[in-house]
């Protein structure tokens, strides 16, 4: 990116009413067959042009054609049933019914790559596509094959790898990987969390970045921040094996976040998409909030590294409100940059 301090989101952002219920996660689609073809690609249309109204530098596909960030890319899997479901305890949190691994897992065929390639067609905009990371796949589902989740890491990252040089192939500009397991089971992350993820950009020549937040603004996760106590510090285990790396970009949550900011030194030398938006409430931040993340921010990354960004997906928001909070992203962003300009 040229553009200083572009501004881009973790992902998802809500669905029309006439495509999904909105405000839910794991919504069911309202269309079948070619109908439902037809409106993930007309919702992902609108979902562009939402962030384009806002000014967002870095768009995605606002996860339209998904019902959920990590079970989506899982149910067309060879190996995984998704009519047998089971419910497990996900992030150590909550429980949700989840397909299950009956045997040894392969991807049939591309599994996003066609909607990347059509989101392609659509802008001249930088593109950002996510997918799961290995950790969280293994923790977001049964395993009634492997029964190892470190095994099954494995043949996940595989696996996403085959399907990130495709999105790669079709135009994509960075490819994330979500890892909200990362701020839960910090000896696997170390073990072979980091290993995993990075078999998963092996050979990759786009840009590669991981997404670790603190979940979704539902009941569960925020019954589970109530308990962190008043500092975060959960990023502090994860970030010195990340920081040797060969993943470019950390996107972490710091809007109304109790993470200590200066825990981005430990990752120094990576871009860095800060969470500069709260995705657990309705209220939409002022620029100047915003501007005042970002302000705190530069003390730890420099401003080249920077980019404005929401703490996690926006999925179970209103659309209003989502795009308020785009809005004030922008806003917030253009702020800092003018005066960074006026220091150059
Ligand atoms: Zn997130």
């Amino acid at each position: 990116m040229t553009r200083l301090l572009p501004t881009s989101t973790a992902g998802s952002l809500p669905k029309p009413s006439w495509l999904a219920e909105p405000e839910v996660l794991w919504s069911p689609w309202k269309l079948e067959g070619e109908a439902l073809i037809a409106g993930k690609q007309d919702a992902l249309r609108v979902s562009l042009q939402e962030q384009q109204h806002a000014g967002i530098d870095i768009v995605s596909d606002g996860e339209q054609s998904r019902q959920h960030f990590v079970t989506t890319f899982i149910e067309h899997l060879n190996g995984v049933d998704f009519e047998k479901r089971e419910t497990v305890k996900i992030r150590d949190r909550y429980e949700a019914s989840v397909p299950s691994v009956v045997g040894p897992v392969s991807r049939q065929k591309p599994v996003f790559v066609e909607d990347a390639k059509f989101l392609r067609s659509q802008t001249d905009q930088p593109i950002k596509w996510a997918l799961p990371g290995p950790m969280t796949m293994v923790d977001t589902l049964f395993d009634g094959h492997y029964k190892s989740r470190e095994k099954l890491a494995w043949e996940f990252a595989k696996i996403l790898n085959e399907e990130a040089k495709e999105l790669e192939a079709a135009g994509v500009d960075i490819i994330q990987f979500d890892e909200p397991a990362f701020n839960v089971f910090f000896d696997e992350v170390n073990e072979w969390g980091i290993a995993t993820l990075e078999r998963a950009i092996e050979g990759l020549k786009c840009e590669t970045a991981i997404h670790i937040c603190y979940g979704y603004g539902i009941k569960a996760n925020t019954d589970w921040k109530n308990t962190l106590g008043s500092e975060w510090r959960q990023y502090e285990e994860a970030f010195p094996k990340l920081q040797q790396s060969n993943i470019d970009i950390v996107s972490l949550e710091c809007h109304n976040s109790h993470v200590p900011m200066e825990l981005i030194e430990l990752i120094r030398g990576k871009k860095v998409m800060v969470g500069a938006i709260d995705v657990a409430n309705n209220t939409i931040e002022t620029p100047e909030e915003v501007a005042e993340t970002l302000r705190k921010a530069l003390q730890f990354v420099d401003a080249d590294k920077l980019y404005p960004c929401t703490n996690c997906g926006m999925a179970p928001l209103s659309r209003e409100v989502a795009r308020g909070k785009l809005q004030a992203l922008s806003a917030g962003a253009a702020i800092v940059r003018k005066e960074l300009e006026a220091q150059r």
